[in-house]
């Protein structure tokens, strides 16, 4: 892509109303623009890392064996009267009524249509375990919206349910959204800490919040520092490992102010390992039973050939928001440095040749071929801005890659450097093994 042709609305000014940094850079670097009070519309640079971690998340389902499809975003009101919710949900769920005067709404979960989907289709304990996602938009109608795509009303959600015949069985499929969640965070480079929750509207015995360690979140969290020495490479995925995966997390103390109990801190976690600061959802999983598959009447015939209530689990994460999470983890000093799995770009080459000089155009075509070539996604700056601007830009675009072509260089002679560190000169071989190495194998 050529910057010339990119729609890129970019912004000068810190637009007042944006308190946190990933707003503020969203904003500036058109990734959003806000279309009502939190409900944005993703222009081309936002929606390219916004589809980057949607298939990192799908990725990790698809290897978890949960089967990906796709649910509507309106639902009929009826479903979620049958399970009880209707009423007490409240007025964060979006009501609407349709021509012939039926109850709608926009769903902003969808426990209650995957559990009619299930009972509808599924009768044998042969269909399990089974465990179905999909990734769609939700709306929740909060009362504050607020830090851009952070929490906003209409959000991007992967959310997965879980099917079994038995508690133990149901722990398992539980145990491996907790291993997918690990996975998926950790190819997004964040350190997602995972921590015993409420359960919330949703309900149910068990729940974990995946939270990120950042300034700006809107959880206070108590934690054990060791917890942040965890690698998720430590442990195998068989059933047994993964038991004993979420029973090591779950070993250190770990919670958000609505859990917290300062004896019960000051008592598991020595004062030089606590660690107390502030972080930011960006998932969270419930085990509840039959909460849903009991008013619903989700059974199947159990080998025995008795009907059976099965168990459930349901898993979300936030899409969109992890695209403000991981800014807030990586733009700092004002400059963006994406991670290589999610960056809009994958390299940019920026031009600081004037407008007429014919060989560092050259140069920069012939690099921009031959990385479109090797399927490197490129951004090339070819507009006439002075080399302080275009500098800028490239920091608020925060590719993590740039070459840099000016009119002193020699012929074979090109400036590469990672967007934070200094240059080293390379040939147009050696660089374009460089950008091989980083993104090819
Ligand atoms: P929160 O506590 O932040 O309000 P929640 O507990 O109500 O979130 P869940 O029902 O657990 O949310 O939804 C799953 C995930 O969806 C959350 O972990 C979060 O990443 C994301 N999410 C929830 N609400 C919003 C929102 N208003 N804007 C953006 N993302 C959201
Ligand atoms: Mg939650």
């Amino acid at each position: 892509m050529k910057l010339s042709e990119l729609f890129l609305p970019i912004v000068k000014d810190i637009p007042t109303d944006a308190k946190i940094k990933s707003h503020q850079l969203m904003i500036r670097s058109g990734m959003i623009r806000q279309s009502a009070a939190g409900i944005y519309s993703w222009l081309p640079l936002g929606f390219r890392v916004l589809k980057k971690i949607e298939q990192i998340v799908r990725e990790e389902q698809d290897f978890a064996g949960a089967q990906e499809m796709l649910m509507p975003t309106i639902q009929s009101a009826d479903l979620w009267k049958e399970s009880g919710r209707y009423d007490g949900y409240g007025l964060e769920m979006l009501r609407i009524k349709d021509r012939q005067d039926r109850e709608l709404l926009y769903g902003p979960t969808n426990e209650e249509l995957i559990t009619q989907i299930f009972r509808d289709n599924v009768k044998s304990y042969k269909s399990l375990p089974l465990i179905l996602y999909h990734i769609q938009w939700k709306f929740r109608d909060e009362i504050r919206p607020r830090f851009g795509i952070m929490r906003c009303r209409e959000f991007l959600m992967k959310d997965s349910y879980s099917f079994d015949l038995t508690k133990e069985e149901s722990n398992h499929s539980y145990n491996k959204m907790f291993y997918a969640y690990l996975r998926t965070f950790e190819r997004l480079e964040l350190k997602a800490l995972p921590m015993v929750a409420d359960t919330g509207p949703i309900g149910g015995d068990l729940s974990h919040e995946f939270i990120i360690l950042a300034e700006t979140g809107e959880s206070q969290i108590y934690t054990n520092k060791k917890l942040l020495d965890l690698k998720i490479s430590d442990f195998k995925n068989d059933k047994e490992s993964l038991k004993s995966m979420v029973d090591t997390y779950a070993s250190f103390y770990s919670a958000t102010d609505e859990k917290f109990d300062q004896v019960e801190f000051d008592k598991k976690v020595k004062k030089e390992d606590q660690l107390i600061t502030r972080g930011i959802e960006v998932g969270h999983i419930f085990h509840f039973g039959d909460k849903y598959s009991k008013p619903m009447n989700a059974m199947v015939n159990s080998s025995t050939g008795t009907n059976t209530t099965v168990q459930m689990g349901s898993y979300g994460i936030g899409v969109s928001r992890l695209v403000g999470a991981i800014i807030e983890a990586n733009y700092n000093n004002n400059v963006m440095k994406w991670p290589k799995s999610v960056t809009p770009f994958q390299v940019a080459i920026i031009n600081l040749g004037k407008k007429n000089d014919e060989i560092c155009k050259k140069k920069a075509d012939k690099l921009y071929h031959l990385l479109n070539e090797k399927k490197i996604e490129v951004l090339l700056d070819d507009t006439d801005e002075s080399p302080a601007s275009k500098f800028k830009n490239f920091d608020l675009i925060g590719i993590p890659y740039q070459v840099i072509i000016g009119s002193k260089q020699a012929e074979n002679e090109y400036e590469f450097k990672e967007i934070t560190s200094d240059k080293i000169n390379l040939s147009l071989d050696e660089l374009v093994k460089k950008i091989e190495n980083l993104y090819l194998n």
